[in-house]
C-alpha cells in the first residue's frame, strides 16, 4: 500500500470520517475498549485493506461495529432472544456478540466463517460516524499485528502513522482491554474472549456460561480455538514477560529475590517504591482492577522503548474485569506464569 498522510480528525469532523468509510478508506476509530482501524465492512476491498495495514493473518475475522441493536437483522439471522437481552443490558457496551451471518457480509469480514462478530460501542462519536455513513464498520484493533492494541490516538499512530487515511481522535479509552466475545450459536453461550463486560455480569443475565480453553491457557499447535485471533501470540513486548501469581506481598518479595540487573517490572502502585534502579511500569493500585484494565496495554508498550533483557510481572486477580486483563497479560508472557 502506498503512504499517505494520515489526517487527524476531532469529533467535529463525523461528516469528513464518514466520507473516509464511504470511500473505502481506512479510518482510526475511537471507541471505549481500544482505538479500532475501521473501513466500510461490506466493501471487500476496503476489507482487505484493513489487513494489509496491520499485517494481519487472513484467517482472523474482523468484528462489525453497529450503531444499535436495529441493525442487527441487516447482517445476522436465527438470532436468539437471548441476543437481545444482552444488547438491552450492554449496548452500546464492550460486548461482542457472535451470532449466524446473512449473506450480505462479505467473506474478507468473517475469514469465511459462517458467523460473525457483532458489537455496539459505546463512544458516541464512533456510532455517529456509522450513522452517517450507514454502513457497518468492520474493525480489529488499531495495532500492527502482534502488538500490544492501542489504547490513545497516539499509540495508534505509533503503529499506523501513513497507513492509514485518517484516525478520529476522542481521548483516551475509558475501558482499556478489548471487548468481551461471546458465542450465542452454541449452548450454552461461550466466553471466547473476556473484556469490558465481565463473565459475572453475563452470568447474571444467562445462567450457565461456558469458558474457552482459549482464555486460561496456551493452545498447542494445531488445536484451534472458536476465536481464531486467540491462537496467536498477541500483545506481546520484545523481552520476554513472567507473570507471578499470588498474595501482591509476596509476588513482589519473589521478583525482587530473582530479577536481574536489567529487568524491567510491572506492579501495583503500592509497590513502585520495591525495585528501584529497574524500569518499573505501575498499573494501579491492587484492589482497582478498573484501572489495571486502562493502563495494562501501555505498561507492555513501554517496555518497547526501554533498554530490558526480561520483564517480570505482578498478576492481578481473575474475577471481574481482572480475567481480562490476567489473560491479556498472560498471552504477552506466553503463559509463563509462576504461583508463589
Ligand atoms: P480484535 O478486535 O483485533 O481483537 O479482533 C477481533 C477478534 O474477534 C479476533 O480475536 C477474532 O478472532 C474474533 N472474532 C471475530 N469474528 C469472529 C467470529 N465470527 N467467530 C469467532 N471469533 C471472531
Ligand atoms: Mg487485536
Amino acid at each position: 500500500m502506498n503512504a499517505v498522510e494520515t489526517k487527524r480528525l476531532t469529533s467535529a469532523d463525523v461528516e469528513t470520517a464518514a466520507a473516509i468509510i464511504r470511500s473505502g478508506g481506512l479510518l482510526g476509530i475511537p471507541t471505549e475498549t481500544v482505538y479500532g482501524l475501521g473501513a466500510d465492512g461490506l466493501n471487500q476491498e476496503a476489507v482487505h485493506a484493513i489487513f494489509r495495514a496491520k499485517g494481519r493473518p487472513q484467517d482472523n475475522p474482523l468484528i462489525l461495529h453497529v450503531p444499535g441493536t436495529e441493525w442487527l437483522e441487516r447482517y445476522c439471522e436465527n438470532i436468539p432472544d437471548k441476543a437481545y437481552d444482552l444488547t438491552e443490558k450492554f449496548w452500546p457496551g464492550p460486548l461482542t456478540l457472535i451470532l449466524p451471518r446473512k449473506p450480505q457480509v462479505p467473506d474478507a469480514v468473517t475469514a469465511g466463517l459462517p458467523t460473525v462478530g457483532m458489537r455496539c460501542p459505546a463512544c458516541e462519536v464512533t456510532r455517529l460516524v456509522i450513522q452517517k455513513a450507514d454502513t457497518p464498520i468492520a474493525a480489529p484493533s488499531g495495532n500492527t499485528s502482534g502488538r500490544p492494541s492501542p489504547t490513545s490516538a497516539q499509540d495508534m499512530l505509533e503503529d499506523m502513522d501513513g497507513k492509514i487515511d485518517a484516525i478520529l481522535d476522542d481521548g483516551p479509552c475509558s475501558v482499556g482491554v478489548e471487548s468481551t466475545i461471546l458465542d450465542l450459536t452454541v449452548t450454552p453461550p461461550r466466553l471466547l474472549r473476556p473484556g469490558g463486560v465481565t463473565l459475572e455480569e453475563l452470568e447474571e443475565v444467562l445462567g450457565e456460561v461456558a469458558v474457552d480453553d482459549a482464555v486460561r491457557r496456551l493452545m498447542a499447535p494445531g488445536e484451534q480455538p472458536k476465536a481464531p485471533g486467540m491462537k496467536y501470540r498477541h500483545y506481546a513486548p520484545k523481552a520476554p514477560v513472567t507473570v507471578v501469581k499470588g498474595d501482591p506481598d509476596m509476588t513482589a518479595g519473589y521478583i525482587v529475590a530473582r530479577m536481574g540487573e536489567k529487568s524491567g517490572v510491572i506492579c501495583f502502585d503500592e509497590f513502585k517504591g520495591y525495585f528501584r534502579g529497574h524500569p518499573v511500569e505501575p498499573i494501579g493500585p491492587v484492589h482497582d482492577q478498573a484501572e489495571q484494565a486502562r493502563r495494562i496495554f501501555d505498561a507492555l508498550r513501554a517496555f518497547d522503548h526501554l533498554e530490558v533483557t526480561d520483564i517480570w510481572a505482578q498478576s492481578p486477580t481473575d474475577d471481574g474485569i481482572g480475567l481480562a486483563v490476567t489473560n491479556r497479560l498472560n498471552k504477552a508472557a506466553g503463559f509463563h506464569i509462576i504461583e508463589v
